[in-house]
């Protein structure tokens, strides 16, 4: 039987009190305690996930719909199909990946049984964003779990609906004295980096990833951040117009451009620029119809405050589709920008949005110049028909992830690492990366407990053996 609905330490503090020291010292009993070690345990809880996204799935698409907009079918294939994915590889996996590796061994050490067991960190906190407020939270928790950790799971604060969802019905399906939700927003949660944790997994910006990893510094606590920027995309000369239009315009609208690894600018040369505004005009109408205000595929901007910060960045360079905004519906239309400067605002900060600016470059080395005059983004995308000049971007230039000729797909695999280099993070995770990054890898030699004899050997004084040498 699951227990009882949850309480959500952070949703009310009383000033002078620290709303988190009980739950906290609750989860720590539990760890010590060693209650999450066996792979039982851990299962159990994978289960309790999976059951929590079946029999909610309803519940979710509406959370997702009041915060993002989302569609049902784009809630599926942007959430929860990543979540349960991610989920059933941890259960087929666990116990492989819970066996203890043998190392290698040298000639000293041959009578010994030398091995790295992977054990938990303990207890650890994930902080996620809002833009897939499901997914970022429950695919670190899945490896989190599948660790053995306890763990403190504290959802953005923006997407207020599937964060009381989260907060409310996911503790029902884990074991309470292991797992919490806490709410808050950037003050709760500076209270909150105050504690100790064994590990601090981190979603969000490179801003608020500065802070917590010089919170995470105070105790030596290690950490994963996941951060954004913007992800260059260069088109070849050689390319199909219509092709890439599809591809860049899909992937740079899709959650109304609040992606993480978005195209977030386009660099190519005033010819393909010339070809490619067209393209990507029919695409955005073949996509969202003449009036994308209407399309039921498109959603709307977070809030007020990022709606200003986009409508202010579609006053740069020169608008050559969309362009239009509707404050009251938190509506900016999918938008194609030229001849804008790589001083002003878009092409400065991370976009965020369905506004893709044009930088124009006059061959595949500059565009390689450009992208590592930069920081290391979290995405890069090459189109070319040349897979030499793919190739060449790849091998001279540096990022989290890596496409030729395709969107954002590589996120779907489990079979790939998913991190930020540089500014745009640090760590990895998805598959068993994730189990990776939550387990400590501890080296391990056990020897005899007799055969002094060998041991002999090392021990001093030395002087016979100099003297040998
Ligand atoms: P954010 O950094 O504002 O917030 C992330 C989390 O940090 C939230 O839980 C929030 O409550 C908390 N937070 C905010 N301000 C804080 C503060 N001052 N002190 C402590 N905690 C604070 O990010 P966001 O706006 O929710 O998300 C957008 C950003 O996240 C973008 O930069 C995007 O690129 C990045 N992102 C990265 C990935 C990735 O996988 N690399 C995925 C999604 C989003």
């Amino acid at each position: 039987k699951r227990p009882g609905s949850a309480k959500h330490p952070g949703s009310e503090s009383t000033p002078g009190m620290d709303p988190f020291a009980d739950t906290l010292q609750r989860l720590r009993e539990a760890f010590v305690s060693g209650r999450t070690r066996p792979a039982k345990f851990r299962a159990a809880q994978l289960k309790g996930l999976s059951l929590f996204l079946q029999e909610n799935k309803q519940l979710l698409q509406e959370a997702l719909a009041q915060d993002l907009y989302k569609t049902a079918f784009h809630s599926e294939v942007s959430e929860l199909i990543l979540c349960q994915n991610q989920v059933d590889f941890a259960l087929r996996n666990l116990h492989t990946w819970m066996k203890d590796e043998p190392g290698a061994k040298n000639l000293m050490t041959q009578l010994d049984s030398v091995f790295i067991r992977k054990e938990p960190f303990g207890l650890v906190l994930i902080l996620s964003p809002w833009n897939y407020p499901l997914n970022l939270s429950l695919g670190p928790l899945v490896g989190a779990l599948a660790a053995g950790n306890c763990v403190v799971l504290k959802p953005s604060e923006i997407s207020k609906s599937t964060m009381k969802v989260l907060a409310k019905v996911l503790p029902r399906y884990l074991d309470q004295s292991c797992f919490a939700v806490v709410l808050g927003g950037p003050e709760e949660t500076g209270r909150l980096l105050e504690h100790k944790f064994d590990y601090i997994f981190f979603t969000g910006s490179p801003r608020v990833g500065k802070i917590v990893m010089a919170a995470a510094a105070k105790h030596l606590t290690p950490v994963t951040l996941e951060l954004g920027g913007k992800n260059p995309c260069y088109v070849d000369d050689n390319c199909d117009p219509q092709t890439v239009a599809n591809r860049v315009a899909f992937f740079r609208c899709f959650n109304t451009g609040q992606t993480c690894v978005a195209p977030d600018y386009v660099l190519c040369s005033p010819e393909m620029q010339a070809k490619l505004v067209p393209a990507l005009q029919s695409a955005i109408t073949r996509f969202y119809g003449n009036d994308p205000q209407r399309s039921p595929d498109l959603g709307r901007i977070i809030s007020q405050k990022h709606f200003q910060r986009l409508r202010g960045l579609l006053s740069c360079g020169r608008v050559v589709i969309g362009g239009q905004s509707d404050e009251s519906d938190l509506y900016i239309a999918p938008t194609v920008l030229v001849d804008v400067k790589e001083t002003e605002p878009v092409m400065q900060e991370e976009i965020f949005g369905p506004i893709l600016p044009i930088v124009n470059v006059r061959s595949l080395d500059q565009a390689i110049d450009f992208i590592n005059r930069r920081e290391k983004p979290l995405a890069l995308y090459a189109f070319s028909n040349s897979s030499q000049a793919v190739k060449q971007m790849l091998d001279r230039t540096s990022s989290g992830n890596f496409a030729g000729n395709q969107g954002f797909t590589f996120l779907t695999l489990t079979s790939l690492p998913f991190g930020g280099v540089g500014q745009s993070g640090m760590g990895r995770y998805h598959g068993k990366f994730s189990f990776d990054t939550f387990s400590h890898h501890r080296a391990c030699l056990l020897s005899h407990p007799g055969l002094e004899m060998l041991n002999n050997i090392r021990y001093p004084p030395y002087s016979d053996f100099e003297q040998k040498l």
